[in-house]
């Protein structure tokens, strides 16, 4: 018998995902940052968006209700702005074990909210179910959000010869960044606002796990400049493109637009880098080997 941990994550997806139906509102479907719905907006469509986070997974008993709350809206709004796109309304799921202190879960909300307030987004419904006592807790969250029609940037949709590129500094996010990331809301309105952005993600997983993603979903292969991966201080490339957890934001663009973004960037964000790692290349080309990343039910 084949159990979770022996096909991981992304084969799951692919049979899950096989055989279900596509109603004439679904624009784009799994597999994307998140799902994009026709709603017979004449200027936009909706996004929406479901996410997790797993007590023992993504953090530890031990860490702050706050900064756990925090995460868990913050990495939703990431995936909003991986679409090009922006949150509007939040669920949250809470499924606890009994003997959680009711004040840490007050804490959890007031750092969901703190978040959710910072980018625009309403926390407007939920719901709670308890777990026999010393179960791991799990916290959902749904939300849908906005994306302009013009503006919307999917995974599929970059070319060979499209120049790769990825925002801020990579690996070593365990030590405190994946608790208290700022999703990178700003930085993609700006690019889908000021350049034709062609593909774009966020870095959950780590590069070698979503640069394959977004490379396949696109029908092309990749070359990375390995010496150009901007690694965060103490962290080898191995880290740099395995850790996971990063939030910053991968995207492609046309060659001839990279110098005037690269120019343009450094004006408008000048504390926060922008790195061109690589391009696309004709499929199966120039592909490399990038270790494994981080891959759900895989050790
Ligand atoms: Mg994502």
């Amino acid at each position: 018998m084949n159990y979770l941990k022996d096909i991981g994550e992304d084969a799951l997806i692919k049979k899950l995902i096989k055989g279900l139906g596509k109603g004439e509102d679904l624009v784009v479907g799994p597999g994307d940052d998140c799902a994009v719905i026709d709603v017979g907006d004449a200027l936009r469509y909706q996004l929406l968006k479901t996410d997790c986070v797993v007590e023992g997974v993504h953090y530890l008993p031990e860490t702050s209700a706050h900064k756990v709350g925090w995460k868990a809206i913050a990495r939703v709004i990431s995936d909003f702005a991986a679409m090009g796109g922006e949150p509007s309304q939040l669920l949250v799921t809470l499924v606890m074990p009994e003997n959680q202190a009711v004040e840490y879960v007050e804490q959890l909300y007031r750092g969901m909210e703190r978040c959710a307030a910072e980018f625009g987004a309403t926390i407007s419904g939920g719901e709670t179910s308890s777990l026999p006592a010393g179960s791991s807790a799990v916290i959902s969250i749904s939300g849908t959000g906005w994306v302009n029609k013009n503006q919307l940037v999917r995974r599929d949709e970059g070319r060979p010869n499209e120049v790769i590129l990825v925002t801020g500094k990579l690996g070593g996010s365990i030590l405190e960044k994946h608790l208290s990331f700022t999703p990178r809301m700003k930085e993609a309105r700006w690019l889908v606002e000021n350049y034709p952005i062609t593909s774009m993600m966020d870095l959950s997983d780590g590069v070698a796990k979503d640069l394959p993603r977004l490379a396949n979903s696109s029908g092309c292969g990749y070359f990375i400049n390995k010496e150009a991966v901007p690694c965060n201080m103490g962290c080898d490339i191995s880290a740099a493109l395995g850790d996971g957890e990063d939030y910053e934001l991968l995207f492609t663009v046309p060659a001839e637009v990279l110098e005037s973004l690269q120019e343009e960037w450094r004006g408008v964000f000048p504390t926060l880098r922008l790195t061109a790692i690589g391009e696309l290349t004709s499929e199966g080309a120039g592909a490399l080997s990038l270790g494994d990343g981080w891959e759900h039910f895989r050790s």
